[in-house]
C-alpha cells in the first residue's frame, strides 16, 4: 500500500524527499492541487534578467536548520547556483525601520548598541540592562505575546521599534498577538526559571556547553563559513529549489500527482481514505500532510476535536508587489525596511532586492504589504490598481522615488502566513496527542506547526520522516 503526502509546496516535496531516501522500495504519492510544485515559493525571471520573488526571497543560514536546508542543497547538487550575501555587504548590514517620519539602520554590530540610535531614546545597551533590574513575573498559562515580553524585560521601545517590525517582517503579524515561543522560547524559558533572561544566559554558557547541538559539516557548508555568508539565494530565484526537488522524486519514482486536490480524508480502522477532487478514492496505511492546519481541518471527516484545533490555526493575506525600474532611483543600499504597526501606515516593509542582488543597471524592490492589517487597509476585495497605487505612494513618500516603475507585478497572496498566537505551542502538544491517544496513521509538517520560515518547514518534514 502506498505512502501518501499530501501538498506540494517545500514541505511536501521535503518529505517526499525524505520518505524516499528512508523508503527506496515503497510506493509514493504526493497530491498538489495546483499546477505546479513550490507553493508559495514562485521566481519569476522577466525578459530583462532580473528575477521577481512573488514569496520567500532568502534563506538563511544559521542554527541547526539552516545547516539542514544547506545538506539538501548540497544532496540537490545547488551549490554552484547559490547567491551568497556576505555578512560585510551592505545587505547583511543595514537593515533599516520607518519611523517617525524616517528611515533608521537598526544597530548591527557588537559596539553600536553602546551608542544613542535613533529611534531609541537610549543605546541598545541600556535596555538589555534593565532586564536585570525588571521584576519577574510568573506567567500560569506559560506563555504570552511577545510584544508584552519584550516590553516587560526591556521596555516599551524595544517592544515598538525592533520586535513589532521583526514580527511583521517575519510572519506580517502583530506582535501583541503572536506568541513569545514564536522567537523567544528560551527566553521566556530563562525568566521563568530564574528569575531574570541573563541568569538562564549565564546558566547556559557556565553548565550547558555540551548541549550545542552537533554542526553538519558538510563542504558548503564549510564554505559557507569561511565566506561569511549571512543569508542567500539561488541564481535562478528560489523556486530552483523545490523545482530540483520535484525533479529528484520523478527520477526516483515519486509519483507526482499535479492539478488534484484532496477533496476528504477519512480514518478508517488503522487506514486512511483519501477522497480527491476526480472523484477517486485512495486508501493508504499513512498519510502525510503538509497542508495548512486550517486547510487540512476543513478536510477531515468525524474527529471534531481535532478538526477544531487544526482550524483554529489561521493565517492572513499578504500582497507583494514587485517593482523594476530602469535606472537606479536608491539613494540608499541595505537589505531594506520594515515599518512598525503603531506607524499606522498601509505596509509592511520594502525589500531592496536589486542591492541584495545586483543585476545590470535598474533596481528591483518589493512592497510588502497587509498581513494581520489586510482587511484594515484594503477590505476583504481591493483592486490591483488600487493596491499598485498605495505601494507606489508609499515608496514616493519614504524612500522620495517618484519614478513610475517600467514593470510591476502583483501578487495577493490569501491565508499564506500561519499565525503562532499566544497558546499555538499548547494547540500543537494537543493536536500530537489527539493523533498518538487515536492511533492515527496521520504526521504533520509545514507551515503551520514548528516555524514559518522554509529551514523550519524543511525540518519539519525531515522529522517527521525521521520519528515515522
Ligand atoms: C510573502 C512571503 C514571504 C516569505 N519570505 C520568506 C523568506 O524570505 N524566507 C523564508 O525562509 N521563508 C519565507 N516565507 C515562508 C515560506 O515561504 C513558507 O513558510 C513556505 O514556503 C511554506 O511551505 P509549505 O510547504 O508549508 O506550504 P505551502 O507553500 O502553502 O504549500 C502547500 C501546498 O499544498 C497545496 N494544497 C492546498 N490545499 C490542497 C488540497 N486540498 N489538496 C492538495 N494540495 C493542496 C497548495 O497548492 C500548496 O502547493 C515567506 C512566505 C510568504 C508568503
Amino acid at each position: 500500500m502506498s505512502k501518501i503526502v499530501l501538498g506540494g509546496g517545500i514541505g511536501g516535496l521535503s518529505a517526499a524527499y525524505y520518505l524516499r531516501k528512508k523508503l527506496p522500495h515503497e510506493q509514493i504519492i504526493l497530491i498538489e492541487g495546483s499546477s505546479r510544485t513550490g507553493g508559495w515559493i514562485k521566481s519569476s525571471r522577466q525578459v530583462e534578467g532580473y528575477i521577481f520573488e512573488q514569496g520567500p526571497r532568502t534563506l538563511r543560514l544559521q542554527g541547526p536548520k539552516g545547516e539542514n536546508t544547506l545538506k539538501l542543497i548540497d544532496e540537490l547538487n545547488l551549490g554552484s547556483l547559490i547567491k551568497p550575501i556576505p555578512s560585510n555587504h551592505p545587505a547583511a548590514i543595514n537593515r533599516m525601520i520607518y519611523a517617525n517620519g524616517k528611515l533608521y539602520s537598526m544597530p548591527s554590530s557588537f559596539w553600536s548598541i553602546f551608542k544613542k540610535t535613533p529611534p531609541f531614546s537610549k543605546p541598545i545597551v541600556r535596555y538589555l540592562l534593565n532586564d536585570l533590574t525588571a521584576p519577574a513575573k510568573v506567567i500560569p498559562e506559560r506563555d504570552e505575546s511577545i510584544y508584552s515580553f519584550a516590553e516587560r524585560r526591556f521596555g516599551k521601545e524595544i517592544a515598538d521599534y525592533a520586535i513589532s517590525p521583526l514580527i511583521c517582517g517575519i510572519c506580517a503579524g502583530d506582535a501583541k498577538r503572536v506568541s513569545v515561543k514564536f522567537l523567544m522560547e528560551n527566553l521566556f524559558d530563562s525568566e521563568q526559571r530564574y528569575g531574570n533572561i541573563s541568569k538562564g544566559i549565564l546558566y547556559e554558557v557556565l553548565f550547558a556547553r555540551n548541549r550545542k547541538p552537533k554542526v553538519i559539516e558538510t563542504d558548503l557548508f564549510k564554505r559557507a563559513k569561511k565566506e561569511k555568508w549571512s543569508v542567500y539565494s539561488l541564481s535562478d530565484g528560489l523556486e530552483t529549489l523545490p523545482m530540483r526537488l520535484e525533479q529528484a522524486l520523478r527520477k526516483n519514482n515519486v509519483d507526482i500527482k499535479l492539478n488534484l486536490s484532496c477533496a476528504a480524508v477519512e480514518f478508517y480502522k488503522s487506514k486512511v481514505q483519501i477522497y480527491t477532487s476526480s472523484g477517486d478514492k485512495i486508501l493508504t496505511n499513512h498519510l502525510i500532510s503538509s497542508l495548512p492546519a486550517h486547510v487540512l481541518g476543513n478536510l477531515l471527516v468525524g474527529h471534531t476535536k481535532l478538526k477544531q484545533l487544526l482550524q483554529s490555526i489561521t493565517c492572513v493575506n499578504v500582497c507583494v508587489i514587485n517593482l523594476h525600474f530602469k535606472k537606479k532611483v536608491l539613494n540608499t543600499e541595505g537589505f531594506g525596511f520594515l515599518v512598525p504597526p503603531k506607524e499606522n501606515i498601509p505596509i509592511l516593509g520594502v525589500t531592496f532586492d536589486s542591492c541584495c542582488f545586483p543585476h545590470g543597471e535598474g533596481t528591483v524592490l518589493t512592497v510588502m504589504m497587509g498581513g494581520y492589517w489586510f482587511d484594515k487597509y484594503f477590505g476583504n476585495n481591493p483592486t490591483e490598481s488600487d493596491l499598485l497605487q498605495t505601494a507606489l505612494n508609499q515608496i514616493q513618500t519614504i524612500l522620495g522615488i517618484s519614478e513610475k516603475p517600467d514593470t510591476h507585478k502583483i501578487n495577493i497572496l490569501p491565508n499564506c502566513i500561519p499565525q503562532y498566537v499566544v497558546g499555538h505551542n499548547n494547540k500543537v502538544d494537543l493536536i500530537n496527542k489527539y493523533i498518538t491517544a487515536n492511533h492515527l496513521p496521520l504526521s504533520l509538517c509545514g507551515s503551520s506547526y514548528y516555524g514559518v520560515g522554509i529551514n523550519d518547514v524543511i525540518m519539519s518534514a525531515k522529522n517527521v520522516i525521521d520519528n515515522l
